[in-house]
């Protein structure tokens, strides 16, 4: 796909999905939370982990996930998966923004991008989706995360030779401009979510199939396919 079928196809997705922010309500301190409980795990056990947290400690503060034992937070979001390694890097995390950023993920999120990607890549259990994933949701800045959706979607449209995180993450940006790429973010889940799924993609229903190279490489597969003849039939005949 190129940068013409890119835009192309993501006008097309924008008004398909609008925007639905999930991150509606919620400090950024708990949108940092959410995300690394949604680390390995559906979106919807990453909000059934949340809300058990949520009614295990009241408040999801970084001040009450500090006090509270490692086993009761594994307990609370056990729905979420992975809760004996989600729980402590939680912990980790609620003593880290309360030892070195007075409580405030906010005060990470008011530096420059790359200084604030690398202070939230600093605290434990953190990567670079999930840093990605705050920048843009919490803290507006316009990076474009990558999740497991939008990686399938980007091997399908060929978006980038590489496939590691950082490269398709590059090739998004570069086509996205800056105050596109949240809503793009979260169209492309969408898509994902809906049509564009791992195992078996509705490609006859999806909009963007003329641009999408996935479904032009399986029509001219399928074209061969019919095309070829018959060697044992055409053996036989003979
Ligand atoms: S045509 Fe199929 S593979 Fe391509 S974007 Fe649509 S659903 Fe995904």
């Amino acid at each position: 796909m190129d940068r013409r079928a890119f835009l192309r196809t993501m006008r097309i997705l924008e008004s398909r999905y609008p925007m639905k922010d999930w991150t509606t309500g919620m400090t950024a301190f708990e949108i940092l939370v959410s995300t690394v409980l949604s680390q390995s795990t559906t979106a919807t056990n990453e909000r059934r982990g949340l809300e058990g947290l949520r009614s295990r400690v009241r408040k999801i503060t970084p001040e009450r996930l500090a006090d509270t034992p490692e086993e009761e937070i594994a307990r609370a979001i056990w729905h979420a998966g992975l809760a004996r390694q989600k729980a402590p890097r939680i912990r980790a995390i609620a003593r880290e923004i309360l030892d070195h950023w007075d409580g405030e993920v906010e005060r990470i999120l008011m530096l420059p991008t790359e200084r604030a990607r690398a202070e939230l890549m600093a605290l434990r259990g953190v990567g670079p989706k999930t840093a990605d994933v705050v920048l843009a949701m919490a803290g507006g800045h316009p990076t474009f995360p990558i999740d497991t959706h939008i990686a399938r979607i980007a091997r399908r449209w060929n978006l980038s030779r590489r496939r590691d995180y950082e490269s398709v993450r590059a090739a998004l940006e570069r086509w996205t401009r800056p105050d596109k790429r949240k809503a793009w973010h979260l169209a492309i889940i969408a898509h994902g979510r809906t049509l564009c799924k791992a195992r078996n993609p509705r490609c006859s229903e999806c909009p963007v199939r003329k641009d999408c190279d996935w479904y032009r490489q399986s029509q001219r597969r399928r074209g061969r396919a019919t095309t070829m003849p018959n060697k044992r039939l055409s053996g036989k005949s003979e």
